[in-house]
């Protein structure tokens, strides 16, 4: 269907029900010619970036924002969040995701992303279910999962969405165990028998195979078109027996009562679709987003902060002074992009600072790039490599020249930093010949600034790695059975099962080139005091009013945690769980997180609980989660290599 936005699904104005009108996507309003053009909306930091920063309420206010600008566009269907998990470092669309490589961080940071959205009166759409991990014949691929994979991993962040009251999930393109996402009978029945998901499920883009199949498994629109999903089609199938009508009741009922939810049903869509509907609050945003998820991975004799007044005649800026966002429907072109010579001109000029030049070079000739280096006190060289759906990434490795460059800024240079904007995981050959380096996953359009509030400690970074950063491509030793998979149409066997990112380093002893948590600030932080306590079974009452004895808290897990340096920050304090060995889990695993701000020289008191899904096992010949009797050790530290405190608890 020809139409405004990237879906269409015309008012039935009949029965008064108004168009619904999706539109792409988890970074932000993709505007094409029909809406707006490019420039009209803010290309946000995405959603891998976000995850960074650790930050629920940062997500929430960041949700808030970006789910207006489809309100003002007219769209009424935002097609995210992305919850995949990033399995494979190189896959395509792991920038897209809000989890990277860990469920329970994504599980965190979906419900105020979830709720935010749905609160401005439109329907989030969490995708894509499920296990949508591989792009390379994305449309053919069986994904192999077990069961236990599938709810201790891939279900969880989309068990959250539904916790959160996600109203729309989107099926996804690939197949699971040899049947296709949109019609897989155990997936979806997973989705709501298990999980509870009571919202509607559209299939991702030309993703449906099979009226049949897909009204039989659950599946309720399908998209952009009704090739299988028709009227003809429906009324031949209902004579012929092959469905019944209580199906497409039911869909129906599934529809309109999640249109009535967010008020859809009362409000015809008022949005224009060619407004401009950033502003200036939102650019801010943008910049405080993309500073507060960009991670400090490495800063040698404290390199950094820079002082503003300090740096002599020049600051050479060398390298990619653009790439600032992954392709696909993932992409914003938002209005502008604040290059890093222009970010940090802009930092030294509100300090005030003249007498110091902001040199640029592109760092395409490596030899030009290394003289201005020479010529000024510090270097800062910012590289990039993008990604994009429809395909994975060969190497992690950086594109072009750029290691070259990095290797040839660093010689002529020894105050050399790094900045990379990445889609995911990285190698950094050259990481021992530089004193500092800085990541993010695709800052959008206020990189610039953002970057140079970093260098400059206006903020003073708390971001932490959202995946594990390898020593080389594959470390984690995928066979081709396991990625990309083999065979024409290619199955792809999930054999490491639970053994993703650092659940894999971790089992094999492996020190990774950064352990996923791992992010450093320009203060320290001390740990003290792990006391655990057993709580009372009280039930939770869940947004959808479910009482869930699923999610009693089972332990409270509480610390101090102390700013030992000279500066205020903030600390993504990590809570991980070893289980007994009887459980056959990986050997730690997040449970929960909390970012604290703590001034210098003071203390924060932080307290966590483990919930009941926390400590169990999935038991998939009993379709439940078990709790096995042993000794629990919960950790608690900086990162998943970095821990700090551990106490045990015993389940008799
Ligand atoms: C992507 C979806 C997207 C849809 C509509 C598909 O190719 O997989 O994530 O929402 O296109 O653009």
């Amino acid at each position: 269907m020809l139409g405004t936005y990237t879906g269409n699904i015309p008012a039935i104005d009949r029965l008064n029900i108004p168009s619904i009108n999706m539109q792409d996507g988890p970074q932000g309003f993709r505007a094409m010619d029909k809406t707006g053009g490019e420039g009209s909306s803010t290309a946000w930091p995405s959603s891998m970036t976000l995850a960074a920063s650790w930050d629920e309420d940062l997500l929430g206010r960041w949700a808030t924002a970006l789910a207006q600008e489809f309100v003002a566009k007219g769209a009424n269907m935002l097609l995210g969040p992305g919850i995949g998990i990033a399995r494979v470092p190189n896959a395509g669309r792991n920038f897209e995701y809000l989890c990277g490589e860990d469920p329970v961080l994504g599980s965190v940071l979906v419900k105020p992303v979830v709720r935010n959205i749905q609160e401005q009166g439109i329907l989030a759409d969490a995708k894509h279910f499920v296990n949508n991990e591989i792009e390379t014949h994305r449309m053919l691929v069986s994904a192999n999962v077990d069961e236990r994979t599938r709810f201790e991993i891939y279900y969880r962040p989309f068990q959250a969405a539904v916790d959160a009251g996600v109203l729309t999930i989107m099926c996804s393109y690939n197949r699971i165990n040899d049947v296709y996402a949109c019609q897989n009978e155990e997936t979806l029945s997973h989705l709501r028998d298990i999980l509870g998901f009571e919202g509607w499920i559209v299939s991702d883009w030309t993703a449906t195979k099979s009226t049949v199949k897909s009204l039989k498994a659950g599946m309720d629109v399908e998209m952009p078109n009704g090739l299988f999903y028709n009227r003809l089609t429906l009324e031949k199938k209902l004579i012929d027996g092959d469905i019944d009508m209580k199906d497409i009741d039911a869909s129906v009922r599934r529809i309109l009562s999640a249109l009535e939810t967010v008020g859809i049903l009362d409000r015809a869509p008022t949005g224009n679709p060619m407004a401009n509907v950033t502003s200036e609050a939102h650019n801010t945003l943008a910049r405080e987003a993309a500073a507060k998820s960009t991670v400090l991975l490495k800063n040698a004799n404290d390199l950094l902060p820079l002082n503003a007044q300090n740096l002599g005649d020049c600051v050479a800026v060398i390298g990619d002074a653009d790439t600032v966002a992954g392709g696909g429907s993932g992409h914003v072109n938002g209005p502008y992009v604040i290059t890093p010579a222009q970010g940090i001109a802009n930092a030294l000029a509100g300090a005030g600072v003249t007498s110091t030049k902001v040199l640029y070079n592109d760092g395409q000739d490596v030899n030009a790039a290394a003289d201005l280096a020479k010529q000024c006190s510090v270097a800062v060289v910012v590289v990039a490599t993008t990604s994009s759906e429809g395909s994975d990434r060969d190497t992690l490795a950086l594109s072009g020249n750029q290691d070259a460059l990095i290797a040839a800024v660093a010689a002529a240079n020894a105050q050399t930093i790094v900045s990379m904007n990445i889609p995911g995981a990285i190698l950094m050959p050259w990481l021992d010949q530089v004193p500092a380096v800085l990541a993010s996953w695709m800052p959008g359009q206020e990189a610039g600034n953002a970057l140079a509030d970093i260098l400059f400690g206006t903020v003073n970074p708390s971001a932490r790695l959202p995946i594990t950063m390898p020593n080389k491509d594959n470390e984690v030793g995928f066979t081709r059975s396991e990625f990309p998979g083999t065979g024409m149409p290619p199955e792809a066997n999930y054999d490491e099962a639970l053994l993703i990112g650092y659940r894999w380093y971790d089992a094999y002893n492996v020190t990774p080139r950064f352990p996923f948590g791992h992010g450093l600030s320009y203060t320290t932080f001390s740990y003290s005091q792990l006391q655990l306590t057993p709580l009372s079974t009280k039930a939770e009452v869940l947004p959808s009013n479910r009482i869930e004895v699923r999610s009693l808290p089972v332990v409270s897990v509480r610390f101090f945690v102390r700013n030992t340096g000279k500066r205020d920050g903030d600390e993504i304090t990590q809570v991980y769980l070893g289980y007994p060995v009887a459980a056959n889990e990986p050997p730690r695993q997040l449970r929960a997180f909390k970012k604290v701000a703590v001034s210098a020289g003071n203390h924060q008191e932080v307290t966590l609980s483990l919930k009941k899904e926390d400590c169990a096992v999935w038991n998939a010949e009993k379709d439940a989660w078990e709790i096995l009797a042993g000794e629990y050790t919960v950790y608690v530290g900086a990162s998943s290599r970095d821990l700090r405190l551990q106490a045990t608890f015993t389940v008799n």
